[in-house]
């Protein structure tokens, strides 16, 4: 799942409960959700084509033609469901695109109280792999895809449902994939994905409404001091240990600029009216210009803010030393950076290194694949998209419908 990083919301005043669904529309859902958790998507020995296929199968047999629901992917345990309602072509609008991904996270029998491949419910939960991340959400969208088709919806433009392979892990990412090979199929105005957002309550009360309109870049670095090393006895000044220490003490006292875009500072004006005293005056604060560095100081305070104002690396790892009685040959840290929207790795690569300042220390990029490079991907995280009317004012009426 990915975490709500560049955030936006939209406050919400009072709790209601959400109108009432027709309950054969409340038991298909339930069905597709059951049956999607009981068909292992995992990288290790799940099967992502056996889940695509039952939800292509759902749809054909709620009159959707063979020609609009297509299977595909690299091989045959990571095949993609992508399926299009079609529009009346009134609107001159590219289609809407739904995503989702099929793919659980791998999950251990002994850790888990029940299967978790049995969709199980108890004491009001459902328990299960995938019943938050995403399957409930792959299970809605086939809902919705039946229903409005049952009830003779038609759209003005057409929308398609892309269900994809490898999103939490493995090497053959649907996404990617579609984009290289089947671009032709889910080619769209804009994409919308319920895998991340979502209502945020505080004991029971829905406070805020969130969703995000770019992520984050992820990147590791290793940072590594080489030394001849030598007996303990004889300590020198140069020491790997030290000058990666040093490194690392740099770090942690050196936050990252404070940074706002577009969707961030939406953000912090809707989030401030549902803030008291100094935590909302904070909020207001940094929005001025320039912004008051005292207000983005005490609201870093608080992990979630600190990581929405700026791009942040965190040392996550050390290895250092082979002997108790030896001088470190070698010491080496990982430090995890997520990059604010606009810069690049290698930006922030070279940024550590001018931090550091040590000419003893190399700052190497680590791939996902715990690969070492000199130098990392000059490749910008997305900048957040322009906040589209179209698709807030149908979220602010959504939200208003079911938490007015
Ligand atoms: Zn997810």
């Amino acid at each position: 799942m990915s975490i709500a990083i560049i955030a936006a919301a939209l406050t919400v005043r009072a709790a209601w409960p959400a109108p009432a669904m027709d309950p054969a529309t409340r038991q298909l859902a339930h069905d597709i959700f059951k049956q999607l958790i009981e068909i292992n998507t995992t990288d290790s020995v799940g099967n992502v084509t056996t889940a695509a296929q039952a939800m292509a199968q759902r749809l054909l047999d709620a009159g959707f033609p063979q020609a609009d629901v297509t299977v595909v992917g690299p091989n045959d345990r990571k095949r993609n469901l992508v399926a299009r309602y079609r529009g009346s072509g009134h609107s001159r609008h590219k289609p809407v695109l739904i995503i989702g991904h099929l793919d659980v996270v791998e999950a251990r029998r002994e850790d888990w109280t029940s299967d978790p491949f049995e969709f199980v419910e108890k004491d009001g939960y459902y328990y299960g792999r995938g019943t938050q991340d995403m399957k409930v959400s792959d299970a809605v969208a086939v809902t919705d895809f039946i229903r409005l088709k049952r009830a003779g919806f038609v759209p003005d433009r057409d929308i398609i449902l892309a269900l994809t392979a490898d999103e939490e892990g493995g090497k053959s990412n649907g996404v990617d994939w579609l984009l290289k090979n089947h671009r032709e199929l889910i080619d769209a105005e804009f994409a919308l994905n319920p895998d991340a957002g979502g209502v945020v309550m505080d004991s029971g009360r829905p406070v805020s409404m969130e969703f995000e309109a770019t992520e984050k870049l992820y990147a590791d670095f290793q940072v590594t001091a080489l030394n001849p090393g030598g007996h303990s006895s004889l300590p020198k000044p140069d020491n790997a240990i030290y000058h990666v220490a040093d490194a690392l003490a740099k770090l942690e006292r050196a936050p990252f600029p404070l940074e706002l875009n577009e969707v961030t500072r939406g953000y912090f004006t809707a989030m401030a009216a549902t803030q008291t005293g100094q935590t909302a005056a904070d909020m207001r604060a940094i929005l001025a210009d320039p912004p008051d560095t005292a207000a983005a100081e005490r609201l870093s305070q608080d992990a979630r803010y600190n990581s929405t104002l700026r791009t942040t690396c965190v040392a996550t790892m050390m290895n250092a030393g082979h002997a108790p009685n030896a001088l470190p040959q070698r010491a080496e840290a990982n430090v995890n950076c997520r990059i604010f929207p606009g810069h690049s790795q290698e930006e922030i690569r070279l940024a550590l290194v001018k931090l550091f300042d040590d000419p003893k220390l190399s700052v190497r990029y680590m791939s996902d694949a715990r690969e070492v490079f000199e130098h990392g991907s000059e490749r910008k995280a997305m900048a957040p998209p322009p906040l589209n009317p179209e698709v807030m004012d149908a979220l602010r009426g959504a939200t208003q419908t079911l938490w007015p």
